[in-house]
């Protein structure tokens, strides 16, 4: 069978790839620490599973609405208003099997061949694959460490063509751990609205933020800001519902109208069972989520501490998400005894083999010089699996 073109553009997700193959080691009986995983490590809150079994013993097991349950697309809006102070209507939100199937959707409803996408650099891994599948170009644009890797206006401003039609902004960001501040949001805004540039706003890791800073989203810098931007949300971070599959975007009706014709097409509805679960997560009471804050932080100041440790690394400090972004770039063309490490995937393979150590290479998320950990995952474990990593790394030369 030959298969479609489309297919030959992109690649499997690398992240669960890497999760993939820790997994079949662990499954050969091999003992494997993984920082690989990008989900939390916690169980879905009682509560939440509780209104799951009641939707099914209720019999509410069949086709929903296309777009959401309107009870689901109620509370969304009002969690807009309540964490945000975002004012949307019922048909300015939409509920997808994912904050992933939402960019996905988006992509689909709104990119056309030739259009180009910014991508800031470095990015979560399928926001390239997604915008290739539409047809439309991404154009990568590189940050700087010392910058902690936010995308400043001028370097913004330096890749806006006349074929720009977006920027997909990820704040708290999936791997740094990057939070942009109000005021940088505000001067990134004047660029996109001078140049008629939608924003892609994810926030899906909106309400794991530490030291108790705020979250400030671009859709607020003002009414035309909002009106310019889709605001990409879900459930599976903030309340460990990876599996569930429910996410959901605020923004332009049409726009809303566009992607619900685009998933009455593919997916249909998303799970009638888990959106009867989302509005008890979004509704219900919200301690689960400091409870699970406090977990990551502490593991966060841990890692830290002890990636800074390692000779010739340098970790910059994550404000948010469950992810550090280390720079490993000291022991590249270092010698092992079966080769010499050219890079990220390099070093990743060697730690996995040497140290039974899973961890994502950085260029997977567009930036070489880096390794992404999660830290979702126990203390003792980080540790044992730190432990390792130094003991691997002495071996090099
Ligand atoms: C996990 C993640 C998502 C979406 O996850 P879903 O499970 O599809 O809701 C979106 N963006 C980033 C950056 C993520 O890390």
């Amino acid at each position: 069978m030959i298969l479609s073109e489309r297919i030959s553009h992109i690649k499997p997700s690398p992240t669960l790839a890497m999760n993939a193959k820790a997994l079949s080691m662990r499954a050969a009986g091999i003992d494997v620490i993984s920082f690989g995983v990008g989900e939390p490590d916690f169980d879905t809150p009682k509560h939440i599973r509780e209104a799951a079994k009641r939707a099914i013993e209720e019999g509410f097991t069949r086709y929903t609405a296309v777009s959401g349950i309107p009870e689901l697309k109620d509370a969304i809006v009002e969690k807009f208003k309540r964490d945000n102070n975002l004012s949307y209507e019922p048909d300015e939100v939409m509920v997808s099997c994912g904050g992933k199937h939402v960019l996905y959707n988006l992509a689909q409803a709104v990119l056309n061949p030739g259009d180009e996408v910014i991508i800031p650099a470095p990015y979560w891994v399928s926001y390239p694959p997604i915008v290739v599948l539409a047809g439309a170009s991404p154009v990568v644009v590189g940050t700087q460490e010392a910058d902690d890797f936010k995308l400043s206006p001028e370097s913004l401003w330096a890749a806006v063509t006349p074929r720009t039609r977006m920027l997909i902004l990820n704040s708290p960001s999936n791997p740094t751990g990057l939070v942009y501040t109000e005021s940088e949001l505000r001067a990134l805004a004047e660029v996109t609205l001078k140049h008629n540039i939608w924003v892609v706003s994810d926030e899906i890791y909106e309400k794991l933020i530490f030291d108790d800073r705020p979250f400030y989203s671009i859709a607020q810098v003002s009414e035309e800001a909002k009106s310019k931007t889709f605001v990409v949300n879900g459930v599976s971070k903030t309340y460990a519902m990876t599996g569930w599959r429910i996410g959901y975007v605020a923004g332009p009706s049409e726009v809303m109208a566009g992607m619900n014709k685009i998933q009455s097409q593919s997916t249909s509805n998303p799970n009638s069972i888990a959106q009867k679960a989302a509005v008890a997560a979004l509704n219900g009471p919200q301690d689960s989520i400091n409870d699970m804050l406090e977990a990551f932080d502490q593991r966060r100041k841990y890692l830290l501490q002890r990636l800074n440790a390692i000779k010739g690394v340098h970790c910059n400090v994550p404000g948010g998400a469950f992810y550090a972004f280390p720079n490993f770039s000291h022991y590249f063309n270092a010698k092992t005894e079966g080769g010499t490490i050219r890079g990220s995937v390099d070093l990743c393979e060697y730690l996995l083999t040497e140290a039974r150590v899973a961890l994502v290479p950085g260029a997977a998320f567009g930036d070489d010089s880096f390794i992404r950990f999660s830290y979702a995952t126990g203390l003792e474990t980080i540790e044992e699996g730190l432990d390792r990593i130094e003991g691997a790394l002495c071996k090099l030369v």
